[in-house]
């Protein structure tokens, strides 16, 4: 998706013009895909722009950066401040998406990343539906990939790791390429994992269920947490459970949650259309409530907004 350009980016501490946010070509993170970083929501409300459990997004960050060893020259809180000031000082009272990065600079090369200086950046710009207005609405068409997710003992899957994205990448080229809309990854143990950059859920008898993010190699979602939680306080049973693929070719509903993505439903997978095609009732319940809630414009929930 093209990215529309925002006056200023945060870089160190410092704003510079979106045109000057340059790094040079022998940064170690270019090479090495030696970095961590995250994706940030902030949405209109009726007190004005709100970013979406920025504190949550920022610890996974500095979690990141921690199972990496990148020494991040910011607090968490600093972290915080910076990225309410980045939401500030573009003006973004439409909402935004907001990509911090941890990343290896210039300065040292060579695959031992502990003496490359340690970089951080906050940019935003506006950004749409990420998996399109129709993937919203009518669901989107899922690809069980043969890229098969990392092995928590080869990449760090608790990580939000720059260099692991080329598993990502690669499954959702793959199922472009072959004309669906997303990637769905099994673990390394062949159970499912997760999407390419989202987390999944299915709903079966009324109960729904996603993989257990540790054992099933995928990443924490902040919006699967969040969808847990609502789903519990709307009164459903939610379980963490290892599945196979089958079980999504025969749940009622299946569906798919990430900040980018937002909760999407999924209409098929592997051409086995879900349930009767339509988004379910389950998943356009937790759909529409948590578009309430990401506007302000469900109280019980505003303390996962930060006003900006
Ligand atoms: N899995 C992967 C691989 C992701 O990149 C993302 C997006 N950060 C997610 C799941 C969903 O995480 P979150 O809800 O915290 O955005």
């Amino acid at each position: 998706m093209p990215i529309t350009p925002t006056a200023k980016i945060w870089m160190d501490g410092q704003f510079v013009n979106w045109d000057d946010a340059k790094v040079h070509v022998l940064s170690h993170g270019l090479h090495y895909g030696y970095g961590a970083f995250e994706g940030v929501r902030a949405y209109p409300t009726s007190k004005g722009p709100a970013i979406f459990r920025l504190r949550e997004h920022m610890q996974r960050l500095l979690n990141s950066a921690k199972i990496l060893m990148l020494e991040v020259p910011f607090t968490l809180d600093e972290l915080c401040d910076a990225t309410v000031e980045v939401v500030r000082v573009n003006g973004m009272t439409n909402g935004a998406y907001i990509r911090p990065l941890v990343y290896l600079g210039y300065g040292e090369m060579g695959v031992n990343p502990l003496p490359a200086p340690v970089n951080v950046s906050i940019a935003c710009w506006p950004w749409g539906a990420y998996l399109g207005d129709d993937g919203h609405n009518n669901g989107v068409r899922m690809k069980i990939s043969s890229w098969h997710r990392h092995d928590p003992n080869a990449m760090p899957t608790a990580a939000k790791g720059t260099g692991m994205y080329l598993n990502s990448g690669l499954a959702k080229v793959e199922a472009l390429k072959a004309g669906y809309d997303e990637a769905i990854l099994l673990g390394p143990d062949g159970r499912l994992s997760e999407c390419s950059g989202e987390n999944l859920f299915i709903v079966r008898d009324g109960v729904i269920v996603t993989p257990p993010s540790s054992e099933a190699g995928a990443l924490a979602g902040i919006t699967q947490a969040s969808i847990v939680t609502l789903a519990n306080d709307l009164g459903y049973e939610v379980r963490f459970e290892a599945m196979v693929r089958t079980d999504l070719y025969l749940a009622d509903e299946a569906f798919l949650t990430g900040t980018a993505a937002e909760v999407v439903p999924i209409s098929s997978v592997d051409d086995r259309v879900v349930g009767n095609g339509k988004p379910g009732p389950i998943t356009s319940q937790l759909q529409s409530n948590y578009f309430k809630i990401v506007r302000g414009e469900i109280p019980a929930y505003e303390h996962w907004l930060t006003v900006c």
